[in-house]
């Protein structure tokens, strides 16, 4: 059978651990040293915005970003239901709504088709999220963004490296953001980063991640922060990972093809789109869904992976199906096919950066022998 192969494993062999010995040698070890100034200067510039703010994760990226747009109470922001519950969170906990879209089944991403729909005088914000490799139509989304003047939050947490129309992801919102927890593209253990090229959206980012600290008057507080800031440490691990980005990408796009080459063929699995008009598939992670041909469900054939050493993650689970939200009277009777059928019929598999060819082949084999298994 073989060494286990786990979901993920990242690369950290390039100047990680000489930019980790600058910290402990010159004892810049808090989000005071050196290493935070430029890795946000080089991040930002990669991305093609003015500003970058590093944060301690990327989740908290998204609840920065939503109250320094001034989003609170009574204001519905759109996202897409097929998302991680960052994304809703950051929106509940600012006393905003989140109204959900259903997916488009091709590239996963939230159905723009469905979002003007949605829009009411209430609507502040449109929350976008790349899911798992592909881009979402931002043409359709920026076009009612203006009609209605509404703010965009990008979520391109998944998404380093990535292009709309050969623009980068990151540069399409009002306000980005990116996670550095270690199954993306690059990674500082953990941590996140907001980028935008507005100066006061910025500056208020710079002042929620540090408690809303006052220049004058250090310890009176006009607003409530948070402690959210990005050790020296990870910033350090961060340049040298970002030093590698290109490389990074077209490793996963190689990953990518290969895991379609050998599982093209197989019957009862639909695999992810490597292409459409606007981008290049980075394949975050590798997803695939059961067709319903398969007489079992993501459960089951993540649990028959398991038996043979072979890591698996599932899908998303939809932000109109979390129990949480039906206890705060969200989404009630709700109801979007598409994500519901992800959900039940979707995972990833192995997709880690350190993932090697030989993996690859191990894990599309097993994949084929435990569809060919049959029902339950
Ligand atoms: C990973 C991820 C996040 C959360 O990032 P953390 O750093 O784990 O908090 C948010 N949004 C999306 C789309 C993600 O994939």
């Amino acid at each position: 059978m073989g060494e286990p192969i786990p979901v993920n494993e990242p690369l950290l062999d390039g100047k990680e651990k000489q930019y980790l010995n600058e910290c402990i040698d010159t004892g810049w070890i808090s989000s005071e040293g050196p290493f935070v100034k430029q890795f946000e200067a080089e991040f930002a510039t990669r991305v093609e915005r003015k500003h970058g703010i590093a944060v301690s994760n990327g989740s908290m990226a998204l609840d920065a970003a939503i109250v320094a747009l001034g989003i609170g109470a009574g204001d519905e922001v759109i996202l897409p239901t097929f998302t991680i519950i960052s994304c809703a969170a950051a929106i509940v906990r600012a006393g905003a709504i989140p109204v959900v879209v259903d997916s488009n089944p091709d590239t996963w991403n939230m159905d723009v088709e469905q979002v003007e729909a949605k829009i009411t005088p209430k609507t502040k914000a449109i929350m976008v999220v790349h899911i798992y490799g592909l881009p979402v139509e931002m043409d359709a989304i920026q076009a009612l963004a203006q009609k209605y003047k509404l703010l965009v939050i990008e979520d391109a947490a998944e998404m380093h490296g990535q292009t709309y129309k050969g623009k980068p992801c990151g540069s399409l919102g009002d306000i980005s953001t990116f996670s550095f927890y270690p199954n993306k593209h690059i990674t500082t253990g953990e941590g996140g980063m907001i980028v935008t090229d507005d100066d006061n959206l910025a500056q208020r980012c710079r002042s929620l991640r540090n408690l809303c600290f006052q220049p004058q008057q250090r310890f009176v507080h006009e607003d409530l922060g948070w402690n959210l800031r990005m050790t020296n440490l990870q910033a350090a691990v961060g340049l040298a990972q970002l030093e590698r980005l290109d490389e990074f990408v077209s490793r996963k796009r190689q990953m990518g093809q290969r895991y379609t080459e050998l599982l093209g063929n197989v019957a009862g699995l639909e695999l992810p789109l490597p292409r459409t008009d606007y981008a290049e598939n980075i394949y975050w992670v590798y997803g695939v869904v059961l067709t319903d041909e398969v007489s079992f469900d993501a459960t089951e054939a993540m649990k028959r992976l398991r038996e043979h050493k072979i890591g698996s993650r599932p899908f998303f689970w939809p932000m109109h199906e979390q129990p949480v939200f039906h206890k705060m009277g969200l989404f009630k009777g709700e109801s979007y096919p598409v994500a519901e059928r992800l959900a039940r019929r979707g995972f990833y598999i192995p997709s880690g950066m350190a993932l090697t060819p030989e993996q690859i082949e191990r894990v599309a084999v097993t994949v084929k022998e435990i569809l060919s298994e049959g029902g339950q």
